[in-house]
């Protein structure tokens, strides 16, 4: 079985460690690549079948998909690949070709082996790069398509808003895929402990592949501008056994992080803090790894006020800091400097797709 894993563009590298990490103990062959076909924010996972032994000692199959939908952090979703094929200059195709092409290729996939003549079914669609048609066009397309090849079968039943299996189809580039979506409608990112939506929340998958950057050996963990507290969250219910503390300039955010640690069940391990980053030797003594999403000045509060916070953010945290930091944000020359010249060294960086827009983010120590 082939598994199309969709997950932030920039994050494949950390998201196929952690299925390798997932798959291995299951004891199945397997095989994880990152950015299938090139396209970003994708990892493919072949896998074997996999078994497990009831509690009557009877061996029963393993249901991968429903399995990495419960464990991963860092995924999106989990689509059973039905098919892939590079579709060459689609992009400057007229849209009437380009839809021909697509409904041809899906009409002579065997769709009815995902999917029963009596279930409900629905096409998701999504599209990213320079096309002449849209996902809704694509969406109507595969339907059809799939409608058309049902037919042979029985009568389709099509339900837009819940359906009992949902196909996704997605043209990235000039790359389509077609697949069953067994996660649903909802995302992997979007946590159902988020019950405060702080205006500009980090993605969770990000939260976690920022932990994973920051390697949190145990030691005390600050995130200086929690917010809604999704890296503190999401540290605790990983299970981290060390300090974790959640420093947070407005009463308003800090309580929304309050009963967003409630809601996932990590009240108690998280010290919130109300508090002014810039005066963070005030609230802790030292610590040892600081992850956090900075204010761009884009959602919240002066741009112009950036490098300013940043460079007192940094002197302070250089008082503080023991081992690590891992930051996040779309101001690289303000950010820079102040990680330069407050002694800091950037030991890594790289480009995370968050918000529409391709985020710097920094390991420095
Ligand atoms: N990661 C958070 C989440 O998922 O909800 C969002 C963080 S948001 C990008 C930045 C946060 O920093 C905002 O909640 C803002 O109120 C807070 N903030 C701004 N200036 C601050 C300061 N000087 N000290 C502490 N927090 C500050």
């Amino acid at each position: 079985m082939k598994l199309l894993l969709t997950t932030s563009q920039g994050i494949e590298d950390l998201a196929k460690a952690e299925v390798e990490g997932l798959l291995s103990p299951l004891g199945v062959q397997f095989r994880v690549e990152e950015r299938p076909l090139g396209v970003e924010g994708r990892v493919l996972a072949e896998v074997g079948e996999a078994f497990y032994t009831d509690e009557k000692g009877r061996k029963r199959e393993l249901s991968v998909s429903t399995y990495l939908n419960e464990r991963s952090r860092l995924l999106h979703r989990v689509i059973v690949e039905i098919a892939s094929e590079r579709f060459e200059g689609i992009g400057e195709d007229e849209p009437e070709r380009a839809l021909k092409r697509i409904e041809d290729f899906v009409a002579s996939l065997p769709v009815e082996r995902h999917v029963k003549v009596s279930e409900t079914f629905a096409v998701r669609s999504f599209r990213k790069g320079e096309h002449r048609i849209t996902s809704v066009d694509i969406a109507k397309t595969v339907g059809k398509a799939i409608f058309d090849r049902l037919s042979r079968f029985g009568t389709p039943k099509v339900n837009l808003d819940h359906p009992a299996v949902i196909f996704r189809a997605e043209l990235v580039g000039d790359v389509f895929f077609l697949g069953i979506d067994t996660t649903g409608d909802s995302s992997l990112h979007k946590r159902p402990w988020r019950v405060y939506d702080h205006p500009a929340h980090l993605k969770a998958s990000i939260a976690n592949a920022l932990i994973e950057l920051a390697k949190p050996d145990g030691g005390s963990f600050i995130d200086p501008f929690c917010g809604s507290g999704t890296i503190p969250i999401e540290l605790a219910l990983r299970g981290y056994g060390g300090r974790i503390i959640g420093l947070e300039k407005y009463r308003k955010h800090l309580n929304g992080a309050k009963m967003n640690a409630l809601s996932a069940g990590v009240l108690e391990r998280i010290e919130f803090i109300l508090g002014d980053a810039t005066r963070l030797s005030e609230y802790v003594e030292s610590v040892d790894f600081a992850v956090s999403n900075f204010p761009y000045g884009l959602k919240i509060g002066r741009k112009s006020m950036i490098p300013k916070l940043y460079m007192d953010f940094f002197s302070e945290l250089s008082k503080v800091l023991e081992k690590r930091g891992v930051f996040i944000t779309t101001e690289k020359k303000a950010i820079e400097k102040a990680i330069t010249e407050n002694g800091f060294e950037i030991k890594h960086h790289r480009l995370i797709g968050h918000g529409g827009l391709m985020v710097h983010t920094y390991v420095i120590e």
